[in-house]
């Protein structure tokens, strides 16, 4: 069932999958496109404006992990691998949180969370994910933090070139 988004930059597109909008190209993310293998993509979804957050997405059309072919799971391993390297060695990462569901109205999508020291106000583990996405989306939304989370993008883009 196509579904009105918002894009963080105003537009409002109709779509049935947003992974399959972004994935294909019919979207581009704001940041431009972190990197793209034979069947995943990789950007940051700018309306959560958390430095150096990672959307690992299927090209593919699935929802569940026992999905994933062959190829994918090797490609899939591989590439959170090198995203986690690029996240630690550009933007000095030390923890990441790793979230995923099945039943997201979108396909098969990993996200990325670098955790960050003011993120522990909303707690630890599974409970501060919402809580520090919701304050990142309300809260740190300003051109300075923009700005910030644009050049790391640039950075994992680099960081992910030719490895
Ligand atoms: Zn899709």
């Amino acid at each position: 069932m196509p579904r009105q988004i918002t894009l963080a930059d105003g537009r409002t597109v109709e779509v049935d999958c947003l992974s399959c909008a972004l994935t294909s190209g019919l979207i581009v993310p704001t940041g431009g496109v972190i990197y793209e293998s034979d069947h995943f993509h990789v950007h940051q979804d700018v309306a959560y404006p958390i430095k150096g957050l990672v959307i690992l997405a299927a090209k593919r059309h699935f929802y569940g992990m026992d999905e994933l072919t062959d190829e994918e799971q090797s490609e899939y391993i591989s590439l959170i691998h090198r995203i986690r390297r690029a996240q630690r060695t550009r933007l000095g990462i030390e923890k990441v949180y790793y979230f995923y569901n099945e039943d997201t109205t979108h396909h098969f999508h990993l996200w990325m969370v670098p955790r960050y020291e003011w993120m522990k106000k909303f707690g630890n583990s599974v409970e501060s994910l919402r809580p520090v996405l919701v304050h990142a989306r309300n809260y740190m939304n300003d051109a300075e933090n923009m700005n910030e989370v644009l050049g790391g993008i640039d950075q994992l883009r680099e960081g992910l070139q030719g490895i």
